[in-house]
């Protein structure tokens, strides 16, 4: 990962304050590098894998551009699908948040006409759409382009894959000529590439590559589940893991404290370490963490950098790396000095081509994890319960209590046991789950199967009662993208000039 802080890359202040707010603590990968280039107004090829924070690559400098009191159209985002344009949509206006008077607008098929039209009509700086929408509008002259300072197309190759090539042409062709356009993919195949020289003239290339690193002594296990099942399954892991100490990566500053906080209301002993903390304190946790007094922490990439505790034999990646080098580093953290180490990785739906890239970039194959059954995690908790309770048998205040327990059973006339269920009910209640009673539920995991084509431009059957804006995330993105990243340029035309962006 890079050196740079957000700071250093100049952001708009308003935008750089948003940033702040959010918690990222530093620019992905691909950010570092594509927000100088379309600060300066350069035109934009970028290709970097789902997840490496493509969104904020583009939406960051583009905002940062924008005249705030012209309320007029001045940036378009082109995406696949309705759920993509409202996260996008959603993005921006958190970005966007310390700018006043800031409008964004999400136009997608399925939703009705009339309240898109009156939405244009009292204006919006940013406009995300899917492209059969978006063209729709520009036919029936509901939206005009004139304005428009910076296009973006965005998952390039999944709009190529639904079949939206045209409509994105015409689009395209119906831009002004001066207007700044970037393209953003996960991969590059030939018929984008052809989009790009034919559209994006002298487009500067950024390519985040991922290396190629053996990862010996650690083995790598990866669980697909759904975004809000993870702190289930996280939980799950930690109870039957027979783990000494235990790093979990998360993405954000806020996401350390967080996770940690959580994790501490269900018993475990762990602190959260990011950049926030200054160097006295994330020297203690540390310490803290070597010598026992803390089984789990919680960091951010950047703060457990070189981190070095060799009774870690744990690393829970909870949230997907941003580049390879970044996972490598993580589950080095693990399997030191000559131990043996685990490394566990949660993937939603669509982070799911991380996979292969993680196992081409480690070099070995990842083995899936697999959570324990209901049955099998019931068993476990009553043998424990079982073996701890047994422990207490030969506390030396037992016969005590027995006398106690005796004298109460008398008074009221109750069998000793019935005295024994109580007692453990009002253990429960003041350490709930502490008593195993009911057979846990089973998480629900993914099916390997790719999106559906029910959530594209509105041009099939749609749910009925709409889309709800919200944070909410679309469905998974599927199986893994189709490999490859297209053919070279074909002769006669310019490639596009390219940066080093090897990494
Ligand atoms: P992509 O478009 O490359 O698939 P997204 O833009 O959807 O990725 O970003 C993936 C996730 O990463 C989002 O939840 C976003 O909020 C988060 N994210 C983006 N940039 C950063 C950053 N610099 N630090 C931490 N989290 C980030
Ligand atoms: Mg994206």
């Amino acid at each position: 990962m890079s050196e740079l802080s957000f700071a250093d890359l100049g952001l708009d202040p308003a935008v750089l304050e948003a940033v702040v707010a959010v918690g990222y603590e530093k620019p992905s990968p691909i950010q570092a590098q594509s927000i100088p280039l379309l600060l300066n107004g350069d035109n934009l090829l970028g290709t970097a894998q789902t997840g490496t924070g493509k969104t904020a690559a583009f939406a960051l400098p583009l905002l940062s551009r924008i005249d705030h009191k012209a309320k007029e159209a001045q940036i378009l985002v082109l995406t696949p699908t309705r759920e993509l344009a409202i996260q996008v949509a959603e993005a921006f206006s958190t970005y966007a948040s310390k700018i006043r008077g800031f409008q964004v607008l999400p136009i997608y098929g399925g939703q009705d006409f009339y309240p898109q039209l009156k939405a244009l009509k009292r204006g919006a700086q940013v406009i995300v759409g899917t492209p059969g929408r978006t063209l729709d509008h520009l036919r029936r002259g509901t939206l005009k382009l004139d304005t428009l300072k910076s296009l973006v197309l965005d998952e390039a190759d999944e709009m190529l894959r639904m079949g939206f090539i045209d409509d994105v042409e015409a689009i395209l062709a119906a831009t002004p000529a001066n207007c700044q356009r970037a393209l953003f993919s996960a991969t590059m195949p030939g018929p984008i590439r052809k989009v790009a020289q034919t559209y994006l003239s002298n487009a500067v290339e950024v390519k985040i590559e991922n290396q190629t690193k053996t990862v010996a002594r650690t083995t790598q296990y990866v669980l697909p589940i759904y975004a809000e099942r993870k702190l289930d399954a996280l939980t799950r892991i930690l109870e039957v893991e027979p783990f000494d100490a235990t790093i979990i990566f998360v993405r954000t500053k806020a996401e350390t404290t967080l996770l940690a906080e959580k994790l501490s209301a269900r018993g475990h002993s762990v602190a959260p370490l990011n950049g926030d903390l200054n160097q006295r304190q994330r020297e203690q946790t540390v310490e803290d963490l070597k010598r026992g007094k803390k089984d789990i922490v919680v960091a951010t990439d950047v703060a457990a950098r070189g981190l070095d505790v060799p009774r870690i034999t744990h690393v829970i990646n909870y949230d997907v790396p941003y580049d390879t080098e970044a996972y490598i580093h993580r589950i080095g953290r693990t399997g030191r000095a000559g131990r043996e180490g685990k490394a566990i990785l949660l993937v939603t739906p669509r982070e799911r081509s991380w996979l292969r890239t993680l196992e081409r970039a480690t070099n070995s194959p990842m083995e899936s994890y697999q959570l324990p059954s209901p049955v099998d995690l019931q068993k476990m908790r009553e043998e424990q319960f079982e073996a701890q309770l047994m422990t207490f048998a030969e506390d030396g205040k037992q016969p005590k209590a027995v006398e106690l327990l005796n004298g109460i059973a008398e008074r009221n006339n109750v069998d000793i046991a019935v005295l024994a269920g109580a007692l453990a009910c009002w253990m429960e209640t003041a350490q709930p789950g502490a008593l195993p009673l009911e057979q846990p539920a089973a998480l629900p995991i993914p099916s390997p199967e790719r999106r559906g084509r029910d959530n594209n431009d509105g041009r099939r059957p749609n749910r009925p009662g709409g889309h709800k804006p919200g944070f909410k995330k679309g469905p998974g993105k599927g199986g893994p993208r189709p490999g490859g990243r297209g053919k070279p340029p074909a002769g006669g035309k310019r490639p596009p000039r390219q940066t080093d962006a090897k990494r």
